[in-house]
């Protein structure tokens, strides 16, 4: 079967330059599985555990949002933060997690509520593959 480009780039480095089976992605509107010749595309993602398969091999990372482009030379992944399950701090997301939780507990305002809603999204998805 025909093999997918992927790049997955975010601002400190090209994270990913190469070819893949298939990937999954976790967008605003659910998990979507990409293969060679999906139609073109451009999606917004949420926070979630990115799956790209490999000659029967699985790399994960976690993708905390961005935007995923399908076109007739592949698939790009722009973000703002994305880890590898090896690289992710486990301590780091932990305390990410509890302070997320105080805040919302002593949230001032919607927009207090909505960062550290979202702050706690980010190290949940971090801590489920982190953990594993
Ligand atoms: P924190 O409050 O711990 O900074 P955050 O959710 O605010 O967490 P982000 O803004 O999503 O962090 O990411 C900032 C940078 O730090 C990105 O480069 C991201 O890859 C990295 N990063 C954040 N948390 C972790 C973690 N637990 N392990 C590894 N890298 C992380």
């Amino acid at each position: 079967m025909a093999k997918l480009s992927l790049k997955i780039i975010t601002p400190s480095r090209n994270m990913f330059d190469g070819e893949a089976d298939m990937v999954v992605m976790r967008t605003i509107s659910g998990d979507v599985g990409i293969l060679h010749g999906h139609q073109p595309m451009v999606t917004i993602l949420d926070y979630g555990i990115l799956s790209i398969k490999i000659d029967g091999e699985e790399k994960k990372a976690a993708v905390l949002g961005g935007f995923a482009e399908i076109n007739s030379e592949g698939m790009s992944i722009l973000t703002d933060a994305a880890e590898w399950d090896a690289e992710i701090d486990v301590v780091r997301a932990k305390q990410a997690k509890e302070r997320a939780e105080a805040r919302l507990k002593n949230a001032q305002s919607n927009i207090d509520l909505k960062r550290a809603e979202l702050a706690l999204k980010r190290a949940l998805v971090r801590l489920d593959l982190g953990e594993k």
